[in-house]
């Protein structure tokens, strides 16, 4: 080995679902919205003066962080904004997790949470879910350098409710906690409301799922004006323009525009439901999910085996092949058609 190599950083990285080329498959396997953004994020793209590109852009976001707080009724010194709740998350990670003691989370949950934990040297342990796939509350009561958890979970879609996510917090007053709602706007009750009786709580959100910008790469966190001024302080260290003009102007639309992100909330909620109906009628179990994917298990045919015959047939879904969940399929809500073609290959193959 070379020297300079013991000096490496050496990371496993985290795998992010394929992003195939063709237009004309299925795209089940990363949870994006199958509707496209708000009509005003059209216009306003179609408007933008390229002339501003010139410039950097605001380092404090304020056009955005001001639409968000608005939108949720906080002041906008409680809302710190990141390019994806991904950089969101990691920001959380330097700011907040720097205790000797093991941050805690479950054992199947979001795959980039042990990623950044080995990347930036944070210890951790992880709590088992229990059989059903369920959050065990008391897990969390010990000593511990913070706790994340995505609520509802991922890749299970498993919602806990709002009554034991604050039995969490207030089990943990002298750490952070943070829910990561990635997926909350499809049918969970947010731990929003909880930021002002517990400063020791971060909410993170994304424009990724429910917002249908995966590719604008916008995410935000909620908390105390404390919470979020240290976590500024850190972007400022890292990288002060984190936020690029065209998604600050872009965000800020899509945000405005509460009835179109209510509608088509509204709508996946509906297919999603009509989906499980139909994935039991053909064999498969699952836990109730209250996001934007089903995460199913069939009762004869091995997920890897559906996951390559369903990809043969250009439907993409996700299968991880990992302890626990690698009998499991995670199919993302797509329109109905979609689910409709989905539904129609899976009576066909597993007849
Ligand atoms: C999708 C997802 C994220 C990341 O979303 P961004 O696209 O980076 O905003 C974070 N947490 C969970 C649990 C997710 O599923």
């Amino acid at each position: 080995m070379e020297n300079w190599e013991s000096y490496v950083r050496k990371v496993v990285p985290y795998v992010p679902g394929e992003q195939p080329r063709q237009e004309n498959i299925i795209k089940l396997n990363t949870n994006e919205n199958p509707y496209p953004p708000a009509p005003g994020v059209v216009r306003a793209l179609h408007d933008m003066n390229t002339g501003k590109l010139r410039k950097y852009p605001d380092p404090t976001c304020k056009l955005l962080v001001d639409a968000i707080a608005e939108n949720y009724g906080l002041k906008s010194s409680q809302v710190f904004v990141g390019v994806g709740s991904d950089d969101v998350l990691a920001m959380i990670y330097l700011t907040f997790f720097n205790s000797e003691k093991p941050i805690l989370f479950p054992d199947i949950t979001y795959s980039f949470y042990d990623v950044w934990a080995d990347m930036l040297r944070v210890p951790y342990e992880v709590k088992p879910l229990d059989n059903h796939f369920k959050i065990i509350k008391e897990d969390y009561y010990g000593p511990n350098g913070g706790v994340i958890f995505p609520n509802p979970n991922a890749p299970t879609g498993i919602y806990m409710e709002l009554s034991k996510v604050e039995d969490i917090i207030s089990h943990n007053r002298d750490v952070i906690v943070v829910v990561d709602e990635a997926y909350i706007d499809f049918g969970g009750a947010s731990a929003l409301p909880l930021i002002d009786k517990y400063d020791n709580l971060i909410v993170v959100q994304t424009f990724s799922k429910s917002r249908s910008m995966a590719g604008m790469r916008i995410g935000y966190a909620m908390g105390n004006e404390k919470l979020i001024r240290y976590l500024n302080d850190v972007k400022y260290s890292f990288n002060s323009y984190t936020m690029n003009e065209t998604a600050l102007v872009l965000g800020t639309e899509a945000m405005r525009d509460k009835a179109y992100f209510e509608e088509t909330c509204r709508k996946i909620i509906h297919t999603r439901e009509w989906t499980k109906e139909e994935l039991r009628k053909l064999g498969f179990s699952f836990g109730d999910s209250m996001s934007n994917f089903i995460f199913a298990e069939h009762e004869s045919v091995p997920a890897k085996e559906l996951f390559e015959a369903l990809k043969k047939a250009g439907i993409y879904v996700r299968y991880f092949n990992k302890p626990r969940i690698d009998n499991f399929l995670r199919i993302s809500i797509g329109t109905d058609e979609e689910m409709c073609e989905l539904v129609e290959f899976l009576k066909e193959y597993i007849k």
